[in-house]
């Protein structure tokens, strides 16, 4: 069978497994114990140290391939089989490059779903793997975000949140559960994404996002995603967001109604194009006085997610210059089209008047109408 491969010595464990079994035996020249804690399948084990006198068990009508742990060892043994009339080869790179090259192949395994998309594939979930997306709030909205992200297998995932998990959380927001309340919602959210998939890295910021720390927390990430329900944050994000030249992902809900775009630097109005300044106290309810269905913050956060994902592969046609809003109780998706950014902007005008967020710390003071949900 390997007429074609017999002028070399080493087979990748690839090339290998192409070969057909009943033509060939896989020797394992690593000691017992190491064997018996885990091998290729399908092998035998000859110890290096005995194997002068064991060789001459091995059929001469079959390929002989052998391996050590790094593949070093194996090729001596191909060389002093091969003097001897065998048909040989060594595993180039010995067990450990099998085992490295499995365990990726397993943990592609998780993302089988993705790998098998046109738009997505191997390239692109690696792409997702490195990724680095700040979720900020982890409440109604973070919650189903910061768990799609992490099934999704977003490398990096920092979560933004000084609430602790009360009772009325839990109808809502399930990253956290019975068992948690009380404890930061950070932590709780990080454990449950611990429990999903630990290929995730979870950093925490038990913090409320001010002026002052935003533009530190949002550096470091490629994505950053509004999952809170007050406007001064709201606002803040947007700004911070702007400045610092940082795609962002809306999202709103209230009773029955939610909302998501996407801010992408250039393309597109942002969230003060739109809205222009923070409501007036109490013209606006928020979801604790105006109630919601928790299932509402499951369908706005998986867009967000969506978004999110979208803009990390490069793919499709992201919420820029439009915004979905959607009606629960009609299930409807409506999409309003805005286009191009408002040049009276204050923030990413052609002459703005917000040039840091730090410096004008007081717009984002809290009218004290809402709170993160
Ligand atoms: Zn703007």
């Amino acid at each position: 069978m390997t007429g074609q491969l017999s002028d070399k010595k080493e087979l990748t464990w690839q090339e290998w497994e192409k070969m057909e079994n009943d033509n060939t035996v896989l020797v394992d020249l690593r000691e017992e114990v190491v064997y018996h804690h885990g091998s290729i399948p399908g092998a035998v084990c000859i110890p290096l140290r005995c194997f002068a006198e064991e060789k001459e068990k091995l059929p001469k009508d079959k390929c002989i391939v052998v391996f050590c742990q790094r593949g070093e060892k194996s090729l001596q043994v191909v060389e002093e089989l091969r003097k001897e009339g065998w048909q040989a080869y060594h595993l180039e790179g010995g067990f450990l490059r099998w085992l490295i090259d499995h365990a990726k192949e397993v943990n592609m395994e998780r993302y089988s779903r993705h790998v098998l998309l046109d738009e997505v594939g191997q390239e692109g979930q690696e792409k997702l793997l490195a990724s680095k997306v700040l979720v900020v709030g982890a409440g109604g909205l973070g919650a189903p975000v910061a768990l799609y992200l992490a099934a999704a297998g977003v490398g990096t995932i920092g979560i933004v949140d000084a609430d602790v998990v009360e009772l009325s959380n839990l109808q809502r927001q399930i990253i956290h559960n019975t068992s948690r309340l009380g404890q930061k919602k950070v932590d709780s959210a990080k454990e449950t994404i611990e429990l999903l998939n630990p290929d995730v890295t979870v950093k925490t910021y038990a913090m409320r996002l001010t002026p002052e720390n935003i533009g530190d927390l949002i550096k470091e990430y490629d994505f950053v995603v509004d999952g809170v329900d007050n406007f001064e944050t709201k606002f803040l994000i947007n700004d911070a967001c702007v400045l610092a030249g940082k795609p962002f992902c809306h999202g709103g809900i209230l009773r029955f109604q939610g909302q998501v775009m996407t801010y992408v630097p250039g393309q597109g109005p942002c969230y003060r194009c739109i809205f222009e300044e923070i409501p007036e106290q109490g013209s606006v309810p928020n979801c604790s006085e105006a109630g919601v269905i928790g299932v509402m913050a499951g369908i706005i956060g998986c867009v967000q997610g969506l978004e999110t994902i979208k803009y990390l592969l490069g793919i499709g046609r992201l919420l820029t210059g439009r915004m979905v809003v959607f009606d629960g109780l009609n299930l409807t998706f409506r999409e309003v089209k805005f286009g191009k950014a408002i040049p009276t902007c204050k923030v990413c005008g052609e002459h703005p008047e917000i040039k840091d967020v730090k410096a004008e710390a007081w717009r984002y003071e809290s009218h004290g109408i809402c709170t993160l949900h």
